[in-house]
């Protein structure tokens, strides 16, 4: 069995997607996966709606998750179609979002990781740079703010955080009636309450 094809069957890429061509770095820390598709119609990343091929993008690299223990990274050249209303965009890539650069699996677990340690002891876990962890837990968290809206929680709960032993505190206001296990963040920013926020707090609580 070849390495594409092993990678072909490891990675399933959704179709048109194929695996065209594998290389792996001498100790084998690393492997390069590049992707071509088949003849395709792509949706436009505006509007999903079919639309004519326009041209394809320079080559982008995206990080995936390891494959046996091997950083794992897809090269692919992204399609750009013709939208009738939104004219050239990026054609839809299944595997990972427009402004990204790592796949939408690899996200998915460093946003899990996150969930359970700090961002540093992440950037151990996942091989993900500290940086890079820092964009995907603020996509993360416009996307949430995204789906939220703009309906204001009837009760807010309001607590301040002081960090590193010093005097830096953080501010974070949470939405208590939230569906999810826990408490949702409605905001945070660094520094301490305001005296008016002080004073909804008690109020609130
Ligand atoms: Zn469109």
């Amino acid at each position: 069995m070849t390495l594409e094809t092993f990678y072909q069957r490891l990675l399933n890429p959704p179709h048109p997607w194929k695996v065209s061509r594998v290389e792996m770095s001498e100790d084998s820390s690393r492997v390069d996966v590049w992707l071509k598709h088949e003849e395709y119609t792509f949706l436009c990343s505006e509007c999903h709606r079919k639309a004519p091929t326009y041209d394809h993008m320079p080559e982008r690299v995206f990080q995936h998750l390891d494959t046996c223990e091997s950083k794992t990274f897809l090269h692919v050249r992204l399609p750009r179609v013709d939208c009738p209303e939104h004219g050239v965009k990026q054609g839809v890539f299944p595997l990972a979002g427009p402004y990204r650069d790592v796949t939408y699996k690899l996200e998915a677990k460093c946003i899990q990781v996150m969930e359970e340690c700090d961002r540093t002891a992440a950037a151990r876990i996942t091989g993900v740079t500290w940086e890079r962890l820092g964009t995907i837990m603020q996509q993360a968290v416009d996307r949430g703010l995204e789906r939220r809206g703009k309906e204001m929680p009837s009760v807010l709960g309001f607590d301040e955080k002081q960090v590193f032993s010093g005097h830096r505190y953080f501010t974070i206001v949470t939405d208590p009636s939230g569906s999810h296990r826990r408490c949702q963040v409605a905001w945070s920013a660094g520094g301490r309450l305001p005296s008016l926020s002080r004073g909804a707090s008690r109020t609130a609580v």
